[in-house]
């Protein structure tokens, strides 16, 4: 009888054990409830469990960055995400394979092959400054959401600068690109963005281009107005032209081509250096509002496009006097009459 409350008793115990060691072994595998909780709070062997899982402690702040990162999003793209399907023809344009890196802040974007971010974070630090810069210049907004640039590798190992709908293009050789590169990252006096600043905008001439995409200004106006606007807001790179009454000098002195047979961009520049010399600063910016009105009525899209620059841009904005300053660049009133 002793005997067999004995082993009655050892396998109560073990039953209990068991059924004890069960109910901790589960509730440690999953979140208990607060019942559990309460009751598994008296009990030391679960308080590890508890503070670990239950209420973590809190990680500790970071350092905060010596310099605050900037906002900027970088991600993949394709260039049909940005609506580019078409930025020129030719062999010269077709771009190397590779994934194409979007970097971002505030309205602008660069678009750049992988590898070349840190080239087109500060191509959107120049951006953005450009934009307030070229606006006061014009005295008009930007006309799109965003300031879009695409710097890409050529496969033929051409270069060069374009505008198109409102987007600039730097097509690059591979040496030119990580030159490029380099100039940015060593802060070389050489590269293309070692000025950039609050007053000097290094991408002005796509740029200003690129404010007036929408508008059909003719060729002998439209290189003459991005170049002028390099000679304002980027200070110095244009200094080494000097625009005479009878000609410009560069090394010597060149006669003024007939803009009306020769695209020159320094006869151009200087012919709109003189209109702004003449009339002053603030009927120029009227020049751009006049622009912008067209714009909005689409009307620069009919016909041939001298004719309306000249008697529904140039004329209102500054007088009939303009076209004595026309005619001496080889603009004469055959050129744009209706
Ligand atoms: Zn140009």
């Amino acid at each position: 009888m002793k005997i067999k409350l004995i082993v009655l008793s050892i396998l109560c115990l073990i039953a209990v054990s068991l059924a004890l060691s069960f109910f901790v072994f589960t509730d440690t595998q999953y979140r208990p409830n607060e019942d559990v909780i309460d009751s598994l709070e008296d009990i030391g062997v679960v308080e590890s469990y508890l503070d670990e899982d239950i209420t973590p402690e809190p990680e500790p702040e970071p350092d905060p960055p010596a310099t605050p990162e900037l906002n900027y999003s970088i991600f993949d793209t394709t260039n049909e995400a940005y609506g580019i399907d078409w930025f020129g023809s030719g062999s010269s344009f077709e771009e190397v394979d590779g994934t194409i890196v979007a970097v971002e802040r505030e309205n602008v974007t660069v678009l750049v092959p992988e590898g070349y971010e840190d080239l087109a974070k500060a191509h959107v630090e120049d951006l953005i400054t450009c934009n307030s810069l070229l606006s006061n210049f014009m005295g008009i907004p930007f006309p799109k959401d965003r300031i879009v640039l695409k710097i890409f590798i050529s496969k033929d190992g051409s270069f060069q600068g374009s505008q198109n709908r409102g987007m600039s293009f730097y097509k690059r050789s591979q040496t030119a690109i990580d030159l490029d590169l380099q100039d940015v990252l060593s802060n070389s006096p050489d590269g293309f963005l070692y000025e950039s600043s609050p007053t000097y905008c290094a991408n002005t001439h796509e740029l200003t281009h690129a404010f007036l995409y929408n508008a059909y200004i003719p060729y002998w106006a439209n290189e003459g107005i991005a170049e002028y606007s390099q000679s304002i807001n980027q200070g110095g790179v244009k200094d080494y032209i000097i625009c005479t009454d009878s000609g410009y000098y560069t090394d010597e002195l060149y006669d003024y081509y007939d803009l009306n047979v020769t695209m020159n961009y320094p006869t151009s520049m200087c012919m709109i250096q003189e209109i702004v010399e003449t009339y002053g600063e603030a009927l120029f910016r009227d020049m751009f509002q006049e622009i912008l009105l067209l714009q909005t009525d689409n009307k620069l899209r009919i016909g041939t496009t001298s004719n309306y620059f000249v008697y529904d841009i140039l004329i209102p904005s500054f007088g009939s006097s303009i076209t004595a300053i026309l005619d001496k660049y080889g603009i004469e009133e055959a050129v744009y009459e209706r």
